[in-house]
């Protein structure tokens, strides 16, 4: 455990930065990584989700909200959104030492329970999420007389969406007797109860993102330690809330994320304890400078919210759901949709299937992972296609899948100095359970290609349902909500919250299987880069899914994920 004299530990990436950008220790902060790992944490220790030290004498606390500007959004629904407390409980406390047990599972796990049935219930009695000691975390913005310090929160939607907290800055010598927890009966959102986790708290150093010369000097590293933390510096775009007439102190930032992925290394849970608002959201918890029991929870973007403008297609389906829904916003994305028709794209053009512009004197990529899978199940296939089997057992060129100029696609993203993105792939079906093919992504700079590569080779026998189709690009910006974000109740409605077809950016839609979180090998977060959806450019991925690209949100040198959906 540290103690306020614990020195801060630098990540990599920040090593000697202060001396490569001149004024920047101005822009420095220490915080506390909780570190949350599953366990069985006990009254008397710093945890998350774990039991608190209460007073005996001291009734414990209810939501005061009557929660009906929510509950009243589904009196006319059919579904019923909210998931029973007890049995998010048990499953929690029952797989307490798991740390690969997935939201996905346990879903299956869950029981419903009506409108009605909450109504009667009657007030909502808070659940705990943090005990922190101030001897495990010196960074939190602790009052003087304060040693202990409990969060709680109502595990409804209120106001723009979001639980409501509470909380207790406590001196622990003077806590007498044992209070006993009261239960919810139910959640609107399971992951507004943390799995039970025990800390192993590590101060660190971070950096104002706005920081002069920060930016170019970490390329696509981050500045910013990750949640859960304690002090420290505000993520992207919150805003800095006011109460009693002065600034309020960042107090917890919570939300996925771990310290092994801060210090370059792979986590063994990428999110141990499993609270979030959506992928995309932390929450910023705040408290007041003058009463410390004064406090905000705040929606805390771990990316910038889209604005909709008139370049932006609203879908009419869509075209009143921010008014409807309470809190949907939040979940707003802007996919920019490709609309390939066939055509002859050239060098220089965005293109689906068509040639790329690649340089003279750099090899041509192929893929020499091991195919044999594949190979054996075509050699036996009843239905034989034909394919020169015997010229595929080498190393396979890639075959070339889009490619998009910056200026020419709204929604572009990669690397700063890049204005070119390529995506190829190995047209053989890796990973024979999914049968997708395997992706790779470039980028480039246009300029400095001169010469170009003229005939690059191509894949042995390639008539596949890998090929695509040769297409020009009209891209189209249109608004998407993140049905896995927004609240579990919401999305069981039958509305389509996401587009289907080739498209950049947006969100991710999950019909084969549950919603599950996909992590970069370097154990970061994930964006959505593109979706090839096939059936417009003859590409058939698996029966009829989409193959969902993810780049790494730490490096765009990081070897892109795939899904298939
Ligand atoms: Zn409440
Ligand atoms: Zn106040
Ligand atoms: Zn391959
Ligand atoms: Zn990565």
């Amino acid at each position: 455990m540290p103690t306020t004299h614990d020195q801060p530990r630098v990540p990599a990436h920040l090593t000697g930065i202060e001396d490569a950008v001149p004024g920047l220790a101005e822009h420095r902060a220490v915080t506390t990584l909780l570190n949350p790992r599953r366990g069985n944490p006990n009254e008397g220790q710093s945890s998350i989700g774990g039991p608190l030290r209460w007073p005996g004498d001291e009734p414990w606390p209810v939501c005061e909200d009557s929660h009906e500007d929510w509950l009243g959004v589904w009196d006319e629904a059919d579904t019923h959104p909210l998931t029973h407390f007890g049995d998010v409980w048990t499953v929690r406390l029952a797989f307490a030492n798991w740390n690969d047990v997935s939201e996905a599972i346990l879903d299956k796990l869950r029981r419903y329970v009506t409108v009605a049935e909450v109504r009667e219930a009657g007030p909502v009695p808070l659940i705990p999420v943090a005990q922190l000691r101030r001897q495990d975390v010196p960074d939190l913005p602790w009052p003087d007389d304060a040693d202990l310090f409990q969060l709680l929160w109502c595990p409804m939607e209120h106001g723009s969406g979001g639980p409501a907290p509470v909380v207790r800055w406590r001196k622990a010598a003077e806590i007498s007797g044992w209070g006993r927890a009261d239960n919810p009966f139910a959640v609107a959102d399971r992951r507004y109860v943390p799995w039970p986790c025990v800390l192993e708290p590590v101060r660190t150093v971070e950096y104002l993102p706005d920081a002069p010369g920060i930016a170019a000097a970490l390329g696509s590293w981050s500045p910013l330690a990750p949640a859960w933390k304690a002090g420290g510096l505000r993520w992207w775009r919150t805003s800095e809330p006011e109460c009693c007439d002065a600034p309020m102190l960042l107090t917890l930032t919570i939300g996925p994320g771990t310290p092994e992925a801060w210090f370059g290394a792979v986590p063994e849970e990428p999110d141990p304890a499993g609270v979030e608002l959506g992928p995309g959201n932390n929450f910023a918890l705040w408290r007041c400078a003058g009463d410390p029991a004064h406090v905000r929870l705040e929606r805390a973007l771990r990316h910038a919210l889209p604005t909709i403008d008139a370049s932006v297609t609203v879908p009419e389906r869509l075209a009143r759901a921010e008014e409807e829904i309470p809190g949907l916003a939040a979940h707003r994305g802007v996919a920019t949709m490709l609309r390939p028709r066939p055509g002859e794209p050239g060098v220089r053009e965005n293109s689906i299937g068509g040639p790329l512009l690649w340089p003279a004197h750099e090899p041509w990529p192929t893929c020499s992972e091991d195919h044999e899978a594949w190979l054996e199940f075509e050699a036996n296939s009843p239905y034989p296609d034909g394919l020169p089997l015997d010229e595929m057992r080498g190393p396979i060129p890639l075959l070339p899948i889009a490619q998009l100029f910056r200026g020419d696609v709204p929604g572009f993203t990669g690397p700063d100095e890049a204005d070119v993105m390529q995506v190829l792939w190995c047209p053989i079906s890796h990973h024979m359970a999914l049968w997708c093919p395997k992706v790779s992504v470039r980028w480039r700079r246009a300029a400095e290609i001169t010469q170009v590569l003229e005939h690059p080779p191509t894949p042995p026998g390639m008539a596949g349902p890998y090929l695509p189709r040769p297409s020009l690009l009209s891209p189209e910006r249109v608004v998407e909500y993140d049905a896995w974000g927004v609240p579990e109740g919401i999305r069981q409605e039958e509305i389509d919250w996401y587009e289907d077809g080739e498209k950049l950016g947006g969100f991710a839609g999950w019909s084969l299987s549950d919603p599950h979180p996909v992590h970069c090998a370097c154990g970061s977060d994930v964006q959505l880069l593109m979706c090839i959806h096939g059936y417009d450019i003859d590409v058939t991925i698996g029966r009829g899914y989409s193959l969902w690209i993810w780049s790494c949100t730490t490096s765009w040198d990081h070897p892109v994920q795939t899904s298939m959906q």
